[in-house]
């Protein structure tokens, strides 16, 4: 198997301040901007891209976390099910300008699962998408308003995303 590195460390921070950057833009500020990550990988992209916007804005917004849940049985399956777990939302999204936050952008149900997710947690303004990487090979009519790095794959590769035992992104690779 070969790896390669898509993204080191610094290219890493580079990516998350530009799309801090481009939310700030697009939301014109961060009034009513709030992050909901998805466990694990966007929960940390997610608290990343809120200390940068903190850094340039010099206020914070708030983060919250949704776990999407693969079943196990339905792993080998090429639609596999997704369910919502836990939720860490402790703000209301009424009004709200969500950004969804997701470490990898693959089929999209993830996050089809996760939009259904957050409609239960009150009626937000929009709700945008920004992933670090899209890896391509949706079979869902979704895409990211902010990417860090489309990486065209094949099925058989796989996007490692690695975390320091702070939670903070490390590495993008690709392992084929
Ligand atoms: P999807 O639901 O779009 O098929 O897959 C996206 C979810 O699965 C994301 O939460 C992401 O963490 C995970 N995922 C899918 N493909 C990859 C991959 O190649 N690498 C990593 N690290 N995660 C992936
Ligand atoms: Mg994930």
């Amino acid at each position: 198997s070969t790896q390669t590195v898509i993204l080191d460390n610094s290219g890493i921070r580079r990516a998350l301040t530009r799309i801090s950057h481009e939310i700030l833009e697009k939301n014109k500020g961060l009034a009513d901007v709030v992050l909901v990550g998805i466990q694990s990988g966007g929960a940390y992209i997610a608290r990343e891209i809120s200390l940068c916007m903190e850094i340039i804005e010099g206020e914070r917004v708030p983060v919250g976390s949704i776990d999407i849940t693969l079943y196990r049985d339905d792993f080998k399956q090429q639609a596999p099910h997704k369910s919502v777990g836990k939720t860490d939302i402790s703000f209301s999204l009424e009004g709200k300008r969500v950004v969804l936050v997701d470490d990898v952008l693959f089929t999209g149900r993830t996050i089809r699962a996760a939009l259904d997710a957050l409609m239960d947690h009150g009626r937000p303004c929009c709700i945008q998408l920004a992933v670090l990487i899209d890896r391509g090979h949706r079979e869902l009519p979704i895409r990211a308003d902010f990417v860090g790095r489309n990486v065209p794959t094949s099925l058989k590769e796989n996007v490692a995303v690695s975390f320091d035992d702070q939670q903070q992104p490390v590495e993008v690779v690709l392992e084929k």
